[in-house]
């Protein structure tokens, strides 16, 4: 089988390692691809946006079964644009993708079918929007109301940090489209946790739960990133709580959108917050996470295209899902000035080969003359599978240890959060 990739992270570099282990599969194609993807499948310098030319290139190439790693070309309609022209393709399509691409349609939706998350007021005018976070007081959530990489959210602590996201997001416009509404939910507070699921309408298999670290700097200091690094399991999050983030979040959200009228096979991804009071839907994204995959697919043991077909083709019901019981840890090596301008164009050296129990997954990087470089701001997710946490985090450190390049940065502190939990 043909399968062919879209997108250029680390995320995709992890799907294309997972699926080169499936027997069925005998080319792998990605678009645009990066410098460690190159290693395994034949990468094409078309854009992950442009949905014309990569549905021209897949028909030439009698592509058959598309993967779609980010959310932009879902929310431009790829899936529906392969569809009208019967490719096979994994994702939403775009009315179901709005999930992740506006706040306040997901908002909505969790309001309408009780599924809960931070209680949330939507306003275009920034007047009024400051007189309710006058009345409601801080801290406060302040966001943008479409996709804006992780910029557009703000946890205020005051009045006047509130009000100023406010005017920056609808009076300075500075999301552009982005902006013109801004969601204000309440501040919810507890330990962050990643739940995705395979989804295929009304049926719902989960994936192991993961956790990443967004902010740049150890104790999450810093302004927020991509993700700096992941790990999975999350032993310090009881099963319990798992089993209720099933049941009262991901189950309901796909009956949701059926119920709705929306088409979702794909990836359900829900960004929880673990409150005393339960787990509470943080945000919903309609593909794969980026760190997390990189810790979820090295856990994952069944063949993952036989997971995607089943899903393209109506049939994941009858999917038996099993998981590898190690721990896995990935840290993020980012470029110098990330997630600010960043340089690129660095020699990276050092690069340790990778074994069932470890993987270098490439994000910014490109290969000239058999050499490796920096062309990104995430530029390595580094992996390393063990029995449990703290000897996969020790192992995911020994390996960052041996890869250099200039002015290379990292967090120390991935997986810290876990190591409270005790292990026997
Ligand atoms: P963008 O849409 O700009 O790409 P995003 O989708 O990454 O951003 P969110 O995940 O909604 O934005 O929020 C980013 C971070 O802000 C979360 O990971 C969380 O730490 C914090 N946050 C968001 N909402 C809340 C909330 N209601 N209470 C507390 N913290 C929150």
């Amino acid at each position: 089988m043909r399968v062919f990739i879209i997108g250029s992270g680390g995320r995709e570099h992890a799907l294309a390692w997972k699926l080169s282990q499936s027997p069925q599969v005998t080319e792998i194609y990605c678009a645009p691809g990066n410098g460690g993807i190159a290693e395994i499948a034949t990468c094409i310098s078309i854009s992950a946006t442009d949905i014309e030319g990569l549905l021209k290139f897949a028909k030439e190439k009698q592509i058959d079964l598309t993967i779609v790693g980010p959310e932009a070309p879902l929310l431009e309609g790829i899936v529906d644009r392969f569809k009208e022209h019967n490719l096979p393709i994994f994702g939403p399509e775009k009315l179901a993708a709005r999930i992740e691409g506006s706040k306040r349609f997901a908002k909505e939706l969790m309001q309408k079918y009780d599924i809960p998350t931070a209680t949330f007021r939507s306003f275009t005018n920034a007047e009024v929007a400051k007189e309710y976070v006058r009345s409601h007081g801080v801290p406060i959530v302040v966001k943008a109301d479409g996709l804006a990489a992780g910029k557009g959210v703000v946890v205020a602590h005051s009045i006047e940090e509130a009000e100023l996201a406010i005017e920056e997001i609808i009076e300075k416009n500075i999301f552009g489209d982005a902006g013109r509404e801004v969601v204000i939910e309440e501040f919810l507070s507890g330990q962050e946790v990643s739940l995705m699921a395979f989804v295929d309408g009304t049926t719902v298999k989960p994936m192991v739960i993961s956790q990443d670290h967004k902010p740049v700097f150890d104790h999450d200091q810093g302004p927020n990133t991509g993700g700096m690094g992941a790990y999975s399991p999350v032993p310090q999050i009881p099963q319990s709580v798992v089993d209720e983030a099933i049941s009262s979040i991901l189950k309901p959200m796909a009956e949701a959108m059926y119920q709705e009228g929306l088409q979702y096979q794909g990836v359900l991804y829900a960004g929880l917050m673990v409150t005393e009071t339960g787990p509470k839907v943080i945000e919903f994204n309609a593909r794969l996470g980026d760190p997390e995959t990189q810790v979820v697919l090295p856990r994952l043991k069944t063949d993952l295209l036989e997971i995607l077909l089943a899903i393209v083709n109506g049939k994941l019901e009858e999917m038996e899902i099993e998981w590898d019981h190690q721990a896995a840890v990935c840290v993020v090596m980012a470029a110098g000035g990330y997630p600010s301008t960043y340089e690129t164009g660095h020699l990276i050296s050092g690069l340790p080969n990778d074994t069932d129990q470890q993987v270098i997954f490439h994000a910014g990087t490109k290969r000239a003359n058999g050499k490796v470089f920096t062309s990104g701001g995430r530029v390595l997710g580094v992996t390393a599978l063990d029995q449990d946490i703290p000897k996969a985090k020790a192992k995911t450190y020994q390996l960052v240890q041996q890869i250099t390049f200039t002015n290379a940065h990292y967090r120390k502190d991935i997986a810290n959060k876990a190591l409270s939990h005790s292990f026997i």
